[in-house]
């Protein structure tokens, strides 16, 4: 192990990480029985104060701010070798959780990150890159728009004006909701700026508590297809309509979940071990005991690392909807609004975070994340990783979620050393 490695093992400081993640926890904090659980919604009390806080500590540690129209914070360490026009390698998550959440989802990626940056500072690491901590709104999707908003935004994929103009379930705008707690600013935040980009988060999953391992390096995202099925039949009486007579929808929609769930298990087998399908919503028309159903409506999710296999299923779904038409007489519609591809982090990220991990004797496993992450967005415009802390029994978006603080250090130990390597502070 060199000296800098060394001495940026050192340097984290998990007391520090666990107080700033303590203190955090406790805006918005809900009572619970078991665990410790938070709700912070974009542009409540509970947000101002977390934001608050955390520029306050980003102050305390020397970081120059910036906040953008929809409320991202940037904080940046510009340590005097660097030439301050050089990219930056930013790293960070988000703050916002969902209803009745954890304390650690986003909290963990964020703070881990400013630790990171006085960890550097701390072991007097020479740097050619600036680095910046991010903190992104509305992350979770809570309270407006189905999530990831404030790293849409900073990819230039959504414009501010339409992100400002959502309306959460009341009618109150982003804009509205950001100016109540003084949440949005004039500056610029730009991830395609940025020369990389390294998220820690934690795993929702329980792939490294079974590996018995501190830190994942992720080699994927997921992508999404979410697709609307509507199934048509005709609606009559139990009693009187003979068998042969019937044109049952949740008869046919039966066979489409079935469907479903072979075809996914049967590209587990062969295909990809990674691709998840599942119908996760029906509702049925008329809904009565004896009544033949008239109408079904399925909300189908799949999910895979490589886009082929998602396709597999999609096609497989259609070639059956229109087998159920011929075979037993139904109208069939369907719909795919929601289309995410899946993205593969870059090798320089995944290198630099195995490097740094191998460095600190710290014991990792390579997996994808099933899950969605701002990470997604920012790995489209600049060069992106993810680190991922072994979640208990797997559980998220609970009070029940947890970390241990000797995994948030020591994969804030990964982040770390991944930030050095990226920033030109390290060269092995
Ligand atoms: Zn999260």
């Amino acid at each position: 192990m060199s000296i800098d490695s060394q001495s940026i093992v050192r340097s984290v400081d998990g007391d520090r990480l666990q107080a700033d993640i303590e203190t955090n926890a406790s805006f918005g904090s809900i009572p619970v029985d078991k665990g410790e659980g938070r709700t912070v919604l974009t542009g409540t009390p509970a947000n101002r104060a977390a934001r608050e806080y955390l520029i306050e500590r980003m102050t305390d540690a020397g970081l120059e701010i910036r906040i953008d129209p929809v409320g991202n914070i940037a904080g940046r360490y510009d340590p005097t070798t660097s030439q301050s026009s050089r990219a930056p390698v930013a790293t960070g998550s988000h703050l916002d959780s969902v209803p009745e959440g954890g304390i650690f989802d986003g909290v963990l990626g964020v703070y881990g990150a400013l630790e990171a940056v006085r960890a550097l500072q701390d072991a007097e690491i020479d740097l050619e890159r600036p680095v910046e901590v991010v903190c992104f709104t509305e992350e979770e999707g809570g309270r407006f728009a189905d999530g990831v908003l404030g790293s849409s935004v900073a990819c230039r994929k959504r414009s501010v004006e339409s992100a400002l103009a959502l309306k959460d379930e009341d009618g109150t705008t982003l804009e509205d909701a950001l100016t109540a707690i003084d949440a949005s600013g004039t500056d610029q935040i730009d991830a395609r700026s940025w020369d990389s980009w390294l998220e820690l988060h934690v795993e929702q999953g329980e792939r490294l508590e079974s590996a018995g391992k501190a830190a994942g390096i992720v080699t994927a995202i997921t992508g999404t297809v979410r697709c609307s099925i509507e199934i048509t039949g005709e609606a009559n009486h139990s009693g009187s309509t003979a068998m042969n007579d019937r044109t049952d929808a949740l008869a046919a929609a039966s066979e489409l979940v079935l469907t479903v769930e072979a075809t996914s298990e049967e590209l587990v087998e062969h295909t990809s071990e990674s691709l998840v399908g599942t119908v996760g919503s029906l509702s049925l028309s008329p809904n009565a005991v004896n009544v033949v159903p008239g109408t079904v409506t399925l909300g189908l999710d799949v999910r895979d690392v490589q886009t082929e296999t998602i396709e597999t299923v999609i096609d497989r779904v259609r070639t059956t909807l229109d087998r159920l038409e011929a075979e037993r007489g139904v109208e069939t519609e369907f719909e795919r609004p929601y289309n995410i591809d899946p993205i593969e982090m870059d090798d320089r990220c995944q290198n630099a975070l195995s490097a740094a991990a191998a460095a600190g004797d710290i014991d990792t496993l390579k997996l994808h994340s099933g899950a969605g992450h701002d990470t997604m967005h920012v790995g489209t415009v600049t060069d992106a990783g993810m680190i991922f802390a072994p979640s208990r029994d797997g559980i998220s978006h609970s009070p029940r979620e947890w970390t241990d603080w000797s995994d948030a250090t020591a994969t804030t130990r990964v982040l770390t050393g991944g930030i050095a390597r990226l920033a030109g502070g390290l060269s092995e």
